[in-house]
């Protein structure tokens, strides 16, 4: 996934939107099952296969699929169980379960929906049948992943919000702390913009924004690097495991990079283009410290680079 300035959904669509085949993930532990269904969905979608409800649970984290089919009856884990195990695990709880299953009384069922199952198909599967309900879940699965995604992402230029960047924040802040690793945060700032959008006007100023989140969104190296919009012309940038000088380089390449993009900007005192400052904070987390004070400190860097001038980088590290 990449961004690119003219790209007005830098941040992407989820995962599991984006890649081709649907992955199913088929658990019975009688292998006449098994090829059943295997032969029925290998061709539109990628299968992996369980015997056995401890191995479903272990390939449902691992192989991360869009969909169960589950057997109730199995020697180790019953399939009752494993569904309750899997819509009590937070990473696991979105999958959706279909028990395929030889009993079909109103009883079974009612249970088998209870623990957390979408739907239930009777064996002998009829091919037809078990395709088309296959289909219909994994279009509601993909439309609710769009949603829960779509709570992340800021509306104007497809980023992060500052609900996603608070959560990765905290989340980072914890894992760094316990790893004794460093933690930057970077805080940027479109300069002279209330001017840019008095030029240009509101509509040329959103533009002007797009195009600012999908250029620090390209600057990202790594995959857990955020970029999010904090609010009005204001990004921040969490990059985790990163020390001063690296981070120091990383934000001047950003502010060159806004610079380098040339966007006009005629009402700007520092330059005819448009431009940005950046503070920045490096720390490694720790219990005598709240991540409030890295906001904080970071947007004292960002205050200085507007004194110091605009379109440059200030930065600090804590200790
Ligand atoms: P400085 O160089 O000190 O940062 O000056 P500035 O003009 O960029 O800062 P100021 O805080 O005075 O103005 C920010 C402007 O950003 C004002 C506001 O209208 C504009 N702005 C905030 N959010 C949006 C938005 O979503 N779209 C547009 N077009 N403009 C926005
Ligand atoms: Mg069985
Ligand atoms: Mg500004």
């Amino acid at each position: 996934m990449t961004a690119s300035a003219d790209n007005k959904l830098p941040y992407g669509l989820p995962p599991n939107l984006e890649k081709g085949r649907p992955r199913l993930l088929v658990v019975d532990d009688q292998p006449v099952n098994i090829e059943a269904l295997f032969e029925i969905f290998r061709q539109d979608h990628e299968v992996f296969i369980a015997t056995s409800g401890i191995q479903a649970i272990e390939m449902a984290h691992k192989s991360v699929p869009d969909l169960i089919l589950l057997d109730v009856v199995m020697p180790d884990i019953g399939g009752l169980e494993v569904c309750r195990l899997l819509k009590n695990d937070q990473e696991t709880k979105d999958i959706p379960i279909i028990f395929v299953t030889a009993q079909d009384n109103p009883e079974d069922e009612t249970r088998g929906l209870e623990a957390g199952a979408v739907d239930f198909i009777s064996k002998p599967v009829n091919p037809a049948v078990v395709r088309a309900r296959v289909r219909t879940h994994l279009t509601l699965k993909a439309q609710a992943d769009l949603l829960r995604s779509m709570v992340f992402i800021d509306g104007l230029t497809g980023i992060a919000n500052r609900r996603r960047f608070d959560e990765n924040f905290n989340a980072e802040w914890r894992r760094c702390s316990r790893h004794k690793m460093p933690l930057a945060l970077f805080m940027a700032d479109i300069d002279y913009f209330k001017k840019y959008n008095d030029m240009y006007g509101h509509q040329a100023g959103d533009d002007c924004l797009q195009k600012v989140a999908a250029i620090l969104y390209g600057q990202l190296g790594r995959s857990y690097d955020l970029v999010a919009r904090y609010g009005g012309e204001e990004f921040v940038c969490l990059l985790p495991g990163i020390e001063m000088p690296g981070a120091m380089n990383k934000a001047r390449d950003m502010v060159q990079a806004i610079f380098d993009f040339a966007m006009p900007h005629a009402a700007s005192k520092i330059a005819p283009v448009v431009t940005i400052s950046l503070g920045v904070v490096v720390m490694i987390p720790g219990q005598d410290r709240q991540p409030e004070e890295l906001v904080a400190a970071a947007d004292a860097q960002l205050y200085k680079a507007k004194n110091n001038g605009r379109n440059q980088v200030c930065g600090e590290e804590l200790s």
